[in-house]
Order: structure tokens, then C-alpha cells, then sequence
């Protein structure tokens, strides 16, 4: 590839699965003022709300992230996030996505707010975007995401109405937890895992995010004890080999984040960051952009990333871009026509 341009527009033409981001983390500040607007008796302006996302640490990052979910407060405004979720998302090329919505938020804190209804306007959006926008939406399912550390109790009472969402909505394929590691041990909502798969959802985890070299690899064993199909971050399996060995053996796939673990301070560096080590030991890593309205990096952005700044050939993006389609829940028909199209995406000669 001669130019920087030219690398972006063949990563954004190559086909590829989004499967780790937070429905809530992709409010731009542009939609937060339209949020702003529909609930604030004084509504943010653009600078105030551009302001807001020059995080001064992790704290702030989170506060934040409260304050957008604090005005999602009606299915209105979920439907609105996710169209403009959807507009984003075809603009990267990717064609399928597995986006975390946090149930947990909504029960504690909209307890008038019904699941269902918000999930309908969600399928609403989707059903209606490609008459309003003309271009056919990314394939979207969802994710009901619980947070660690409030317990097993609410946890539990999320996984719970994920099953219920399941049976309803057939684009809810999954749960997983979030929020803080330390203060919620993957292995206290064993039980919790064990109903979920019993009622035939998905199994993920955020698990060695933000642990460290000690707990963060019992974490991701933890994790895989518990039938947890797909590892979030699992930055922590760095620090042990034989966990390397055994991700890798058994091709479990580990939902990388980048940007994200730079920015929360999990990594000191992009340049630090373990997806090279895990990567040439086999594992099955998939690139995704967790918060990427919040850290200002979309899927597209990551692969460029990874490709200009961590010595990715265009070969072994188009790995990580299978690596994105086999590590979904898509059906294998759908992911054996999305791999083909990998695989015809040709790497030009120089
Ligand atoms: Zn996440």
C-alpha cells in the first residue's frame, strides 16, 4: 500500500464483525446533545459535551459514561442510538455485530423503564434503517450485559430477563458481565452462567481486563471453566503461559480492545499491548472498540491501528478478520458467505 488513505479504504472495504462494544459507550457527543436537548431542563451544548470527553482520568471516563446512560431514559432514545449505531457501523465496513446493552443500568436505575419495550424500539431501528438510510444495516444481535460489581443478585436478576428478552427477541443471543473485576469475581456468578446457558444464551465475560499478572489469569480460568465462550480483553493471559497455550489450543476467542486498554491505563501503550504475543501463539484474537464514541476509536480505526502501528501485514488483517466472523454467533452458513468474501478481498500487488 502506498499511502496511509489507501490502507484505510482496503481495511474499510474488508469485511468484518464487531463483537465487543457497548450500546452506550457509541453516544457521540453530537447525539448526546440531541439527548441533552430531550431531557435537561438546561440542555448541553456541543462544547459542553465535546468537553465531557476529555477524560482528565478513569474516574471522569466513568462519570461520563453514567451521565449518557442517565439520559437514556425512554426506548425513544435507544432506538435513536442504536440507528445512528447502525449508520457508523456500515461505514466501516463491518456487516455484523454483537453489541453489549446494559440491562444492569437499566434495571437499577429506570426501574420504569420496561426491557421489552426498549428492545423492541432497538428491532424497530434495525427493521426501519435501511428505508430511512437506503443502505442495508449491519446483521445486529445483542447482548445482555449485567454488571459485576453489584452483586450476584442483580446479576443473576439480568440473566434472568435475558432469557425472557431470548425468547421474544431472536436477536438477544448472549450474556456477560462488566464493570469491575476485582470487585466482582467471575467465578461468584457461577450459578448465574449456568442458568443462562440452560436457557440457551451465549456465554461471554470481560475477564482479565484490569486484574493484573495474579488474579487476572485465574479470572480467564475461571472464566473458561464456566463454559464463557468468548474472553473479553484477557489482557492478563500475558502474563501466563501455559493460559496462552490452552486459549490458543482450544481456539477460544479473545475480544481485543486496544485503544480502550491504553486508555483506561490496563496497557501503558499500544506499542505494549499483548495482541502481537497472542496473535503469533495462535490464539484467536478478534479486534473490536469496546467504548468507541468514548475513546474515540471505531472497529475501522483499531484495524488501522493494528496494521500501521503493530507490523500487521494486510494478510494477517484479513486473519483477524476471519477471526471476527468465526468467533460470532452467526449462523455457519452466514459466516462461511462472509469468510468467502474475506477471502476473495484481494491484497494488492505493489
Ligand atoms: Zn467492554
Amino acid at each position: 500500500m502506498t499511502s496511509s488513505q489507501e490502507a484505510r479504504n482496503w481495511l474499510r472495504a474488508l469485511p468484518k464483525c464487531e463483537l465487543h462494544l457497548h450500546l452506550e459507550g457509541t453516544v457521540t457527543p453530537e447525539t448526546l446533545v440531541i439527548l441533552s436537548a430531550r431531557h435537561d431542563s438546561e440542555p448541553l451544548t456541543l462544547e459542553d459535551a465535546r468537553a465531557l470527553y476529555q477524560y482528565k482520568d478513569f474516574r471522569h471516563f466513568l462519570s461520563t459514561f453514567k451521565l449518557i446512560c442517565d439520559r437514556l431514559l425512554t426506548p425513544d432514545d435507544y432506538a435513536l442510538i442504536a440507528h445512528k449505531l447502525m449508520r457508523n457501523l456500515a461505514m466501516q465496513g463491518v456487516v455484523h455485530a454483537e453489541v453489549y446493552i446494559s440491562c444492569g443500568n437499566i434495571l437499577r436505575w429506570k426501574p420504569e423503564l420496561s426491557l421489552e419495550d426498549v428492545m423492541t424500539a432497538v428491532e424497530g431501528a434495525v427493521t426501519g434503517f435501511e428505508v430511512q438510510t437506503g443502505v442495508p444495516p449491519p446483521s445486529m444481535m445483542w447482548i445482555v450485559d449485567a454488571t459485576r460489581q453489584w452483586g450476584t443478585g442483580p446479576v443473576q436478576k439480568v440473566f434472568c430477563h435475558a432469557a425472557k428478552l431470548k425468547d421474544r427477541f431472536t436477536s438477544v443471543v448472549g450474556v456477560g458481565v462488566g464493570g469491575d473485576e476485582a470487585a466482582g469475581p467471575v467465578g461468584t456468578f457461577r450459578e448465574a452462567y449456568r442458568a443462562a446457558r440452560k436457557a440457551g444464551l451465549r456465554l461471554t465475560a470481560h475477564a482479565g481486563e484490569a486484574t493484573g499478572p495474579v488474579q487476572g489469569p485465574l479470572e480467564i480460568r475461571t472464566a473458561l471453566e464456566m463454559d464463557v465462550e468468548r474472553i473479553g480483553h484477557g489482557l492478563a493471559a500475558q502474563h501466563d503461559e501455559d493460559l496462552m497455550t490452552l486459549l490458543a489450543q482450544n481456539q477460544v476467542p479473545v475480544e481485543i480492545n486496544v485503544t480502550s486498554n491504553v486508555l483506561t491505563g490496563c496497557c501503558p501503550s499500544s506499542q505494549d499491548h499483548p495482541l502481537p504475543k497472542f496473535f503469533e501463539k495462535g490464539i484467536r484474537c478478534v479486534l473490536c472498540s469496546d467504548d468507541p464514541a468514548m475513546f474515540g476509536s471505531w472497529c475501522l480505526d483499531e484495524y488501522v491501528l493494528v496494521h500501521e502501528t503493530l507490523g500487521f501485514s494486510l494478510q494477517d488483517m484479513k486473519t483477524l478478520a476471519s477471526n471476527s466472523v468465526t468467533a460470532s454467533f452467526l449462523e455457519q452458513d452466514k459466516k462461511e458467505s462472509i469468510l468467502k468474501k474475506i477471502r476473495q478481498h484481494d491484497i494488492p500487488v505493489e
